[in-house]
């Protein structure tokens, strides 16, 4: 098999790397950045921040620091007018996925017009866009390392997933110091979203050789550092560990693609506004259980990375091992059942047909070492309420 590898042409690593940003933009050749952000690093003073270390390099950059959470395609329609009225030659992204995910889609719609909903799969984005720069602040969705972006359409309320090597951002900043300032349950969603995504790469039926060296590195890092990074908040070692194996594991899924949790995760995002890492934390152990029988040696080898068993247990104590733990940090970090955040049981039933096909749809259950038909799905999310 020949995998198809893609990642940014540059990535600065490590605290303080905010600080290169200057330079990155120089070896791209942009003189005319324009920066999207969340809000939240408009009022943490990090967007000032970082105007002021273009400022001293001679460049002038405007701002758009209205990012939505989980963004559809209406909220970025307004940076997109204000960069093509300006002739930006760049965009920096600032944030957790929400920013680096509307970043993609703005440069893409600047470079090349039209609509997110043209652009979704199975439609592949190879058009090059203007450079991104992605600069996240979430030990999360490692989408400053993913050729993906996920808009909502506002229309239909459907979580679009457009895909393409035109998406990969050209260069990423990951500076851990940037997530020092997450709160506990923002650290927990994107965290475990982080180690659905290793896990996911781990057992993907797309998974090759280069994949599985980046979702070993992310299990092995995430695992034991996941818990006290998000209650320890001067545990900076974890924090640092958690950003290197977050972006890792986007690395490893975004090179052997996701599967049946984030398929069906998508779902319960758009009809129940679940956030984005926490509707994967409710489905992680379940289905996992779920998947063992489908690739028994990749999961049992799950539990020997994460440092839960001993290098020599039988398949049996490391599945068994696995799905402990996996309850056990969805207890710990106070991961809600479904019923507790609030998903009303007549409205879940009545949507679960449709999520079934919105889930099949996506085509990441396809991916999943065990594949489930339509009515395997529905039982699934009938099981996983209760
Ligand atoms: P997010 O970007 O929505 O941020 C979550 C919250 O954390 C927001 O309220 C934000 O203001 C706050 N926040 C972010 N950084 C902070 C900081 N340093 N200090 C304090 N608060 C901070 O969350 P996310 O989980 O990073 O991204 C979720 C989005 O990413 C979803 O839309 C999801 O579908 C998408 N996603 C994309 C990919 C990809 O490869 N493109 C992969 C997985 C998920």
């Amino acid at each position: 098999m020949i995998a198809d590898i893609q990642l940014p042409a540059s990535i600065k690593i490590g605290g303080g790397a905010l600080s290169e940003l200057a330079n990155v933009l120089a070896t791209l050749g942009a003189t005319r950045p324009f920066l999207i952000a969340d809000p939240i690093m408009k009022q943490l003073g990090t967007v000032a921040r970082v105007i002021s270390l273009l400022h001293d390099e001679g460049m002038v950059a405007e701002a758009f620091c209205d990012v939505m959470p989980e963004p559809d395609d209406l909220s970025i329609d307004g940076a997109v007018a204000q960069i093509k009225a300006i002739g930006a030659d760049s965009i920096i992204a600032l944030g957790g996925g929400s920013a680096i995910d509307s970043a993609k889609a703005i440069a893409l719609l600047v470079s090349h017009g039209g609509t997110m909903r043209d652009y979704k799969v199975p439609v592949v984005v190879n058009q090059q866009s203007i450079p991104v720069i992605a600069v996240p602040t979430t030990a999360g969705t490692g989408s400053e390392c993913t050729r993906v972006t996920v808009i909502s359409d506002s229309e239909s309320h459907e979580k679009m997933l457009c895909m393409g090597p035109g998406l990969m951002p050209k260069a990423a900043i990951i500076d851990y110091e940037l997530t020092l300032t997450v709160p506990f349950r923002v650290a927990a969603d994107t965290g475990i979203d982080a180690l659905t995504h290793a896990i996911e790469a781990w057992v993907s039926k797309k998974a090759n050789p280069f994949s599985d060296q980046q979702a070993i590195a992310a299990m092995r890092l995430i695992a034991p550092n996941l818990i006290s990074a998000c209650k320890d908040e001067n545990n900076k070692k974890a924090k640092e560990s958690m950003m290197l194996g977050a972006t890792l594991a986007g690395m490893a899924f975004s090179n052997a693609s996701v599967a049946l949790v984030h398929g069906m995760s998508r779902p319960l995002g758009v009809h129940f506004h679940v956030p984005h890492g926490m509707s994967n934390a409710m489905l992680l152990p379940a289905i996992t259980a779920y998947s063992l029988s489908g690739a028994e040696q990749r999961y049992a080898e799950c539990a020997k990375v994460m440092g839960l068993v001993s290098t020599d247990a039988d398949s049996a104590e490391c599945h068994s091992a696995l799905i402990t733990f996996l309850n056990m940090l969805n207890k710990e970090l106070h991961v809600p059942t479904m019923s507790q955040f609030g998903i009303t049981k007549s409205k879940y039933e009545a949507l679960l047909e449709l999520m079934a096909d919105q889930a099949l749809a996506s085509g990441s259950p396809s991916n999943n070492p065990r594949i489930p038909e339509k009515q395997e799905l529905v039982d699934l999310y009938k099981q996983l309420y209760s």
